[in-house]
């Protein structure tokens, strides 16, 4: 369906749960977020149903996500299910690794149709700092279950985030050594990425250029999303970047996001949205549920205003809670 502004709207983020197992600095606090009773969250029977609503209504794709998705029993079960639904043509999932070792053949026998693996750097201590637990190993363990599956297609999500230590240049020897793509997103100022500050685009691929020579834009798609790719010279994988706030994508914004306590979000620096839990256990009809979402994808606003005041819509959520 299209949005008030002319814009498709067929890609649902959903996110399954909103613990993580990790605490990234721009992420997570260091206690975690607030405990939320599990009879709060979206049971898999819900959201499963809403997503044959959100079917019917053209969206055609769907994002698990989290908090970590893979901290939620039995993820590939939900993947299953919803690649059952008519209409619904593909499903993946962002993860930070740590249980992909363990749920990779499950996913993949679910019928995953991509893995995206947030990893900031290849260093352990760095991987430390930023996450605040000893996981590298297990993370890397992931990567090399992932990398076994060549049908699935992987990429790499890294955040530069201007902590010292963090090299991000040394992150494309992913996409150099292996098939997969390595992207570099943006950080936005959603919770605790305020905090940060964001590198260039531009620094990043000067860097690139020094150590592997001239990046070639690559024209084509790859995935859902408003990346843009470089081919470098003897990679196997290509290079890209998400830059929400120095490249705005907002005018081809094609998503909403369903958040673990089912409100329907639909724009990420705003709490514009609708309660489609309270909805779905009141008992409504499906027209019911069908014209909540319509109404709410209809309100979508034009496009983010980071680093401006929006006043008394701005999401104050952290981006675990919302499902990045
Ligand atoms: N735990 C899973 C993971 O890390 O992939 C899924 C949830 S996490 C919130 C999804 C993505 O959001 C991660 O790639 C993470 O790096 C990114 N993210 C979190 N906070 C961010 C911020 N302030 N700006 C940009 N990206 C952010
Ligand atoms: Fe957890 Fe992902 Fe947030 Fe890191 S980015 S704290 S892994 S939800």
């Amino acid at each position: 369906m299209n949005d008030g502004h002319g814009r498709t709207i067929d890609y649902l983020r959903i996110s399954v749960i909103d613990r993580c197992n990790l605490r990234c600095v721009y992420c997570m606090p260091e206690d975690g977020v607030d405990a939320v009773d599990h009879t709060e969250i979206l049971s898999y029977e819900e959201i499963i149903h809403l997503v044959r609503v959100f079917a019917g209504l053209g969206f055609r794709k769907i994002k698990l996500t989290g908090g970590e998705p893979l901290v939620r029993k039995n993820v590939a079960h939900l993947v299953k299910e919803i690649k059952r639904i008519d209409g619904i043509e593909q499903v993946t999932i962002t993860t930070n690794g740590i249980l992909l070792a363990d749920t990779m053949k499950a996913l993949a026998e679910a019928g995953i149709d991509g893995i995206n693996l947030s990893l900031d750097t290849l260093n352990t201590e760095v991987f430390q700092k930023i996450a605040r637990r000893d996981s590298f190993d297990k993370v890397m363990e992931g990567f090399k279950a992932a990398l076994k599956y060549r049908e699935i297609p992987l990429k790499v999500n890294c955040v530069p985030m201007g902590i010292e230590g963090q090299n991000v240049l040394e992150m494309a020897e992913l996409a150099r050594k292996y098939p997969v793509h390595v992207r570099y997103i943006e950080m936005m100022p959603i919770g605790l990425g305020k905090q940060f500050e964001f590198c260039s685009e531009e620094s990043i691929l000067e860097g690139l250029k020094e150590r592997y020579g001239e990046g070639i834009p690559y024209e084509e798609s790859l995935g859902n999303g408003p990346g843009h790719y470089y081919s470098f010279p003897g990679f196997q994988g290509k290079i890209g970047f998400i830059s929400a706030i120095s490249h705005k994508f907002c005018e081809s914004c094609n998503r909403v996001r369903l958040t673990s306590q089912g409100y329907l979000k639909s724009c990420l620096q705003y709490d514009i949205g609708t309660d489609l839990k309270k909805l779905l256990r009141e008992n409504a009809s499906e027209a019911d549920l069908r014209e909540a979402i319509e109404e709410t994808i209809l309100r979508k606003p034009i496009g983010h205003q980071f680093g401006s005041q929006i006043g008394s819509h701005a999401e104050e959520h952290m981006m675990a809670q919302i499902g990045g």
